[in-house]
């Protein structure tokens, strides 16, 4: 994330047990890698380097131009999340591109559909039956 906004970023690899590590639990109070710092604010592992940029802080401590103005940007906004927007934006977010998607449901018409007979990428409906279940597992 920090290379693709233009970022130089030192990498030091740090290993249990060596004086590296240890300065680095010592630092941060982290035990886990990455520990990230930027201008030497220890900022934690990825999951909140992420967090401070959806929420449009991280370019300011980057010291990049106008960061909150451009969290409100994005490459590309779908609307509607059916199967034809929720693929689009699956697509669009493994590029990398910033993606919102704007809907009042998700699955679109397939949430009124009692009954499957055919889905794209799958032989058989009852193959995507037990493929439903297992993301309610997921989900639920
Ligand atoms: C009863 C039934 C059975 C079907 N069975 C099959 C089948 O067996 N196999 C198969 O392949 N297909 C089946 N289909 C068709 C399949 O469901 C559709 O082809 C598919 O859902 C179309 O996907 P879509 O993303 O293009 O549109 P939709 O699924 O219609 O999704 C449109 C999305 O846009 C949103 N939206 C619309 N207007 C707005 C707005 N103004 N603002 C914001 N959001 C908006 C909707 O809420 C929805 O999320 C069935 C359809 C029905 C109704």
């Amino acid at each position: 994330m920090l290379e693709r906004k233009g970022v130089a970023v030192h990498e030091i690899f740090v290993s249990g047990g060596t004086p590296a590590w240890d300065a680095m639990t010592a630092r941060t109070g982290g035990r886990t890698t990455p520990q990230i710092l930027i201008n030497d604010e220890v900022i934690g592992g990825y999951d909140e380097l992420a967090v401070l940029n959806a929420q449009g802080i991280l370019d300011d401590k980057l010291g990049l131009e106008s960061g909150a103005a451009r969290a409100m940007l994005y490459d590309v906004i779908i609307i509607g999340s059916g199967p034809a927007g929720m693929t689009a934006a699956i697509y669009s977010a493994r590029k990398g591109l910033k993606t919102l998607v704007l809907a009042k449901d998700v699955g679109g018409q397939l949430n009124i559909s009692a009954e499957l007979e055919n889905y794209l990428g799958y032989s058989s409906t009852l193959l995507l039956d037990s493929r439903v279940v297992e993301c309610e597992d997921v989900l639920y």
